[in-house]
């Protein structure tokens, strides 16, 4: 998991050369011969840097892989892919030996990759009938676990229409029953978020498709339109609401990176989420969509946010 999402980006200079062209690359040179750009960074998963020239403004330029593909931005007025900029810090980020991934990786992400790795070693050494014991008493227990592991066997397929329909059913009720009556209280919407979220994760662990997504995004707006009331009590209920929102927020970036859904319709649904939240929406951390939305889309979805 979260493996496939960080694949090493190869970037033939050749190839970029040819399509920027004679004159660009000329100005790139130059600009290389003269320490430019001075820092390469990464950022939001690729390269950025400020390219400085004598008598023009300074430019920051990004390089990198989002959904589009192999993508440039720079703040110069040079219409078109590829600029001098971008020319250069693509060059100089090669020169440096740069990692292109196609996502940023979380140093945690990485910490647990290694941890996975050392303890996968370990298993390897145990008798398999020993390791078989351990993973059925846990999965025994945890519904997720379970799941996850009737999927790989091929024992649960996709999620049938009718699964689809009860999954929805639940979340619905869920959350309606968490606000019903006169007699419910803040506790009661907490309960319900976590309960929210343990049937997305159980759900997640089935084959990815668009009914899935889809269930996803409903529990998604059924806790913003709960989640309301901790927000107003926001001195008792200070970290749950941004914990429960994070998991169901995950669950659903996962699935997206799974599934690749088409950009724009992606990102229109987002932003119909966005507006449609009384306060704020779990889903309404645009950057998290970086690698399936791109940057443009990205941008787009923050500038709702401010507007709201
Ligand atoms: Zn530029």
């Amino acid at each position: 998991m979260g493996l496939d999402s960080r694949m090493a980006i190869r970037i033939d200079m050749e190839a970029l050369r040819s399509e920027a062209g004679p004159a660009v690359c000329a100005e790139a040179d130059a600009l290389l011969a003269a320490g430019q750009p001075e820092v390469v960074l990464s950022a939001d998963g690729g390269a950025s840097g400020v390219v400085r020239a004598d008598g023009q403004p300074p430019c920051e330029a990004w390089a990198g892989v989002t959904a589009d593909g192999f993508t440039t931005e720079c703040d110069c007025p040079a219409v078109g892919e590829w600029c001098a900029h971008v020319v250069a810090l693509v060059a100089a980020a090669l020169r440096d030996g740069f990692e292109w991934s196609s996502t940023a990786a979380s140093s945690s992400a990485v910490g647990q990759e290694t941890k996975v790795a050392r303890l996968m070693e370990i298993v390897g050494e145990l008798p398999a009938q020993r390791v078989a014991l351990l993973l059925a008493e846990h999965a025994a227990t945890d519904r997720v676990l379970e799941t996850r592991l009737l999927t790989y066997a091929g024992k649960l397929g996709p999620l049938t229409d009718a699964e689809l329909a009860d999954a929805r059913r639940m979340i619905a009720d869920l959350a309606s029953q968490a606000t019903s009556g006169d007699r419910w209280d803040l506790h009661d919407v907490e309960k319900a978020g976590r309960a929210i979220v343990e049937e997305v994760q159980v759900l997640v662990q089935r084959p990815a498709t668009e009914g899935l997504l889809e269930v996803v995004e409903q529990a998604a707006r059924a806790w913003d339109s709960i989640a309301v009331h901790l927000w107003d009590a926001w001195e008792t209920y200070e970290e749950e609401p941004a914990e429960i929102g994070g998991a169901l927020r995950d669950a659903h970036v996962h699935l997206c990176e799974q599934l690749q859904p088409d950009p724009d319709e992606l990102a229109a649904r987002l932003a119909e989420i966005i507006k449609a939240a009384e306060v704020d929406s779990c889903l309404d951390e645009p950057h998290d969509y970086l690698p399936v939305l791109g940057r443009q889309r990205v941008k787009a979805l923050q500038q709702i946010h401010r507007a709201g």
